[in-house]
């Protein structure tokens, strides 16, 4: 079957299009264009890489052929991991930092530094705690506890890391976010005003850092299963009430997440920055379906 335009293009208010000369890689040429679906040879730097999230974008990043460096803030959890990952050849270092305190994300970032010679591809800001209370239930120091570990240290470690990214000539920075930071969740609103705040510095940075050339993006996860998630999850009615507000039928896994992040560090999403881009299995475009259809079973 074809269809003729019924279209007027050269009425008066209509621009007719005009044949342009673009260039177009032919495609047995892009999928060998060196680099472009690949880390090959990147440095990364991935916070809180010992569980959950964090852990899966660690070895996402490590299987497409980047070296990573991770942190997280307890020693016993660190050190089984960075053993694990050693037994099995996954080129992983690492060392215990809080992201909550400044001393240690100057520390953090001095070592980062001197592991990769001053030079970092890839700063993924992940690490990050939840308190799920409503607003009058929470106390100014768990206000400035949520600041501090999910906002402040994503924000000085950008700062910190901006020398080593612009060195590398083509640095990609990741916030984990959530949805929690684009709707109101019961996830409470000091932990979504941090998200919120990472989505907007996703946004500032790429307007400024642009010129360095440094991407800036944020990727909110919805509802994953992770330590994060155990209590919500184990409230079998909550969860199913999660699953049936969710178009793709489940709750979302870390390798969900990772390889949207993976993605963002690639050479191939060179014209996407300063975004916010939900993973969520549609969670957040559900207006009023009150029951889906999937069958949760798209993998
Ligand atoms: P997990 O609790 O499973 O993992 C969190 C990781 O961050 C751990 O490695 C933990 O280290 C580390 N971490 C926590 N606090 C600090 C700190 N102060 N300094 C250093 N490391 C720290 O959580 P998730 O994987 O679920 O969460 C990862 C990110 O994803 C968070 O930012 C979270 O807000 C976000 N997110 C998660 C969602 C979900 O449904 N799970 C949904 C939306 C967003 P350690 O092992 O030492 O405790």
């Amino acid at each position: 079957m074809s269809f003729t335009s019924t279209v007027p293009t050269n009425q008066e208010g209509i621009q007719a299009s005009k044949k342009v000369a673009v260039t177009y890689t032919s495609p047995d040429v892009k999928v060998r264009e060196p680099g472009r679906w690949s880390l090959q040879g990147k440095k990364a730097l991935v916070t809180g890489g010992t569980l959950g999230i964090g852990r899966s974008v660690v070895e996402e990043l490590v299987a497409l052929g980047a070296t990573v460096y991770t942190c997280s803030w307890e020693e016993e959890e660190l050190d089984q991991r960075l053993k694990e990952w050693e037994a099995r050849g996954v080129p992983v270092t690492g060392s215990v930092c809080d992201v909550s305190v400044q001393d240690q994300r100057e520390r953090l970032i001095l070592d980062v530094s001197s592991h990769f010679g001053g030079k970092l591809d890839i700063l993924v800001n992940n690490a990050g705690i939840a308190i799920r209370k409503s607003a009058m239930e929470h106390s100014l120091e768990e206000y400035s506890l949520l600041m501090a570990t999910n906002l402040e240290s994503a924000y000085h470690l950008c700062l910190l890391a901006h020398p080593l990214l612009k060195a590398s000539g083509s640095g990609s920075i990741v916030f984990i976010s959530s949805i929690a930071g684009v709707v109101a969740l019961f996830s409470g609103p000091i932990y979504g005003m941090t998200k919120a705040s990472l989505n907007q510095l996703a946004k500032n940075l790429a307007c400024e850092w642009a010129k360095d050339k440094i991407r800036i993006n944020s990727v909110g996860p919805g509802y994953i299963s992770t330590s994060l998630t155990e209590q919500i999850f184990s409230d079998k009615e909550l969860k199913d009430n999660i699953v049936r507000r969710t178009p793709i039928g489940r709750v979302g896994e870390p390798d969900d997440i990772s390889s949207m992040v993976a993605f963002l560090c690639m050479p191939g999403s060179s014209y996407i920055t300063g975004q916010t881009i939900l993973v969520d299995g549609g969670m957040t475009i559900n207006g009023f379906y009150p029951r889906y259809e999937g069958n949760g079973n798209d993998k």
